[in-house]
């Protein structure tokens, strides 16, 4: 395997000079950018290189809000039912909770029904707007001026979010100033190290390598909560969404077949392609 200890010899998520190697090289045809994916050696984080380039302006206006908010509801409102049973399965009292980066509104909305103080901040004003019109309460606030305002959570959220973050480090060290001190925080995750990933990268879409600086594993994912002052309470095996397909060219069904096949193989062995990741702060 290729090491890359000439490009990023330091990693941001363990700290540690260690060792790169290349675990895949996904091509632009299949992914709409080329890119190389390397795991560190030490937390087995991987990291997409080059790097993406997608900053905050490229989350304030993203023109992809309608498909991904509307058309693909019912499939973000299940793994928003997913995370709020594995939190209720900690039987944590049901005070205000925290959606960092809650995009449509989904992981709120189940959060009111299962009976949290549920708010949700999110940087595109135009999803904002469209949870507010569903009366949810969702702002652009920062966390500074959150904690200008002494908000304190319970629960805090992290769906999906700490891989587009160029240093998610920072990000989760400073949402530490708005959780509770016996607060709990959840984050929900892709694993690269699961069946699918490992046995047929090109088939895997986790890896959206024009968004997704890092790429998470049950080892990576402790080691950013442990930088981060947080203890493991529990980390729950899962599965991104992986339809069976009737309709396409032959290659696209028997492509995507065969993905569907190796990550419902993978739920089955213990090797799921998504995590969800319990924890308290460490006092
Ligand atoms: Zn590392």
């Amino acid at each position: 395997m290729q090491t890359e200890n000439s490009i990023v010899p330091i990693c941001p998520i363990c700290g540690t000079a260690s060792s790169w190697r290349q675990v895949v090289a996904l091509p632009s045809a299949l992914f709409g950018r080329s890119a190389k994916i390397l795991q560190c050696a030490n937390c087995k984080v991987g990291r997409t290189l080059p790097p993406p380039e997608a900053g905050r302006e490229y989350y304030e206006d993203n023109a992809r809000n309608d498909e991904l908010f509307t058309q693909r509801a019912t499939i973000y409102k299940k793994f928003a039912e997913e995370i709020l049973t594995h939190l209720d399965g900690l039987r944590f009292r049901k005070g205000k909770l925290l959606d960092f980066g809650c995009g449509g509104g989904f992981v709120l909305e189940v959060a009111l029904q299962h009976g949290y103080d549920a708010e949700g901040i999110e940087l595109n004003l135009e999803m904002c707007s469209w949870c507010v019109e569903r009366g949810l309460k969702v702002t652009s606030k920062n966390i500074d001026q959150l904690v200008s305002e002494n908000a304190l959570y319970d629960v805090i959220i992290f769906s999906s979010v700490l891989e587009h973050l160029e240093d998610p480090i920072a990000m989760l060290e400073s949402c530490m100033r708005i959780l509770a001190p016996d607060g709990v925080v959840v984050i929900a995750q892709a694993n690269f190290e699961g069946l699918l990933p490992r046995l047929f990268p090109w088939g895997w879409y986790g890896w959206q390598p024009k968004e997704h600086f890092w790429h998470f594993s049950p080892v990576s994912l402790r080691c950013l909560c442990q930088r981060c002052n947080l203890q493991e309470i529990e980390l729950i095996q899962g599965s991104l969404h992986h339809p069976w397909f009737t309709r396409g060219s032959p290659a696209v069904l028997v492509g995507r077949n065969f993905a569907a096949l190796l990550a419902r193989l993978g739920g089955k062995v213990g090797m799921g392609d998504n995590n969800y990741l319990l924890a308290k702060r460490i006092r």
